[in-house]
């Protein structure tokens, strides 16, 4: 088979790694791809959200199925298009992308379908907004509808920082269109955590749960990312609360995009709260977490290309998920000022030392290859991510592996697992 897979980070190159493995494979292109990529695939010159150039390449080179990475390609509509032409692709239609393309749409979904959520009220006017914001104090969460990178969400710990919030959005429409509306929640307490399913629209396989370190800096504090590392599993997700997100929110979300006339197929990510047993949904993405893809992908042991194949042909009940039971951790190492200000094209020493340490596999992000040299081109850089008999032996290996590369002004956060780790010892 002929792959073809859509985007450039590490979520994309723990894909193509994966996809690797499949002995149905014969070729997997990426577009644009990276460095570490560039080793196990071709990189197509093309951006992720260039429908009409990555159509034309896929319909060229008979590729046999696509797989999207990146949430923006899927809401500008790609599998609508691929599909239209006749072509496989894993991922949601357009209408089904809403999930993650419109906050507004999801927690009004999630209302209408009993799906706990936060409490929340959707305006367009800041007077209203701000008369609501008084009315229930703070802290307090303020949303944009639409994609914003990530910074389309303000916790608020005051009013005035709440006021703020919706003034730049509403008003200064600091992310454009995608500020036309804005969601003011209640602020909800507790542990994030990750559950990534493939679903074909009627079964859902759940992966095992995964946890993500949005903030900058150890201890959760700083600005949020993309994501600075993740493992899995996440223990806060104990059997039992993985039980009641499949029958309380997974399944119903399914069966209700479902009954919308917007059957979803691919990957769904519920973005959960977990305070006890109180469990409720942040949020929905409609693709592979990144960085969750990379430790998770690393411990699926069917062949992916199988439960792809099985979900756009609405046969994913056929496929039964084998995961290596051991835990596995990436370590996000990334450009000094990121999020902020950061410099690109400087050269990375250690990658060969640090694949050479048991278990681990340096996925990459941001780089990109200059004159043979592997040097930076993103804000996170490198996935350093390993496998160990339990979590501090993958931790340890991690780190190991981290500790091997240097670039002027690389940051990794020390305190990838910690937490983990620190409920383990309870
Ligand atoms: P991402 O960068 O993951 O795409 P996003 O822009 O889609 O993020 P959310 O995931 O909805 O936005 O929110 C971002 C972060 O804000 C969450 O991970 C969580 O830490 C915090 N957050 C969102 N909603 C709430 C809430 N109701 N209460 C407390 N914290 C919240």
């Amino acid at each position: 088979m002929k792959i073809l897979v859509v985007g450039s980070g590490g979520r994309e190159h723990a894909l193509v790694w994966k996809i690797n493995q499949s002995p149905r494979v014969e070729k997997i292109y990426c577009a644009p791809g990276n460095a570490g990529i560039e080793k196990m695939a071709k990189c197509v010159d093309i951006g992720a959200t260039d429908i009409d150039k990555l159509l034309e390449f896929a319909l060229a080179k008979k590729i046999d199925l696509t797989v999207v990475g990146p949430e923006a390609s899927l809401v500008e509509g790609i599998v609508d298009r691929f599909e239209e032409n006749g072509l496989r692709i894993f991922g949601p239609s357009k209408a089904a992308s809403i999930l993650e393309g419109s906050k507004v749409f999801t927690k009004e979904f999630l209302a209408k379908y009993n799906i706990p959520t936060a409490e929340f009220k959707v305006f367009t006017t800041s007077s209203k907004a701000k008369a609501y914001i008084k009315k229930c104090g703070a802290p307090i969460v303020v949303k944009a509808d639409g994609l914003a990178a990530g910074k389309g969400v303000i916790v608020a710990s005051t009013i005035e920082e709440a006021n703020e919030a919706v003034d730049m959005i509403l008003k200064d429409k600091a992310f454009g269109s995608a500020g036309n509306t804005i969601l003011v929640e209640a602020c909800l307490k507790g542990e994030e955590a990750s559950f990534i399913a493939f679903t074909d629209g009627k079964t859902v396989l759940p992966l095992p749960s995964s946890q993500d370190h949005k903030a900058i800096f150890e201890n959760d504090k700083g600005p949020n990312t993309g994501g600075m590392g993740a493992y899995s599993p996440a223990p806060i997700v104990t059997p039992e609360i993985s039980k009641y997100v499949m029958e309380k929110v997974m399944l119903p979300t399914v069966q209700g995009m479902a009954s919308e006339g917007r059957p979803f197929k691919g990957m769904l990510y519920a973005g959960l709260m977990i305070d006890g047993d109180s469990i409720n949904v942040l949020e929905f993405n409609c693709r592979f977490g990144d960085p969750e893809a990379q430790p998770l992908l690393m411990r699926l042991k069917t062949d992916i290309v199988d439960i792809l194949d099985a979900a756009i042909d609405g046969k994913l009940d056929s496929i039964a998920l084998e995961v290596d039971p051991r835990p596995t951790v990436c370590v996000v190492l990334a450009a000094g000022g990121y999020p902020g200000e950061y410099r690109k094209g400087l050269p990375i020493r250690g990658l060969k030392k640090a694949a050479k340490v048991p278990g681990v596999m340096v996925f990459h992000a941001g780089t990109a290859n200059k004159d043979g040299d592997t040097v930076s081109n993103g804000g996170r850089v490198l996935g350093v991510t390993a496998i160990g008999d339990d979590l501090k032996n993958a931790i340890d290996a991690s780190y190991r592996a981290v500790d091997c590369i240097e670039w002027e002004g690389c940051y990794c956060r020390r305190d990838i697992g910690a937490k983990a780790m620190k409920r383990f010892q309870k």
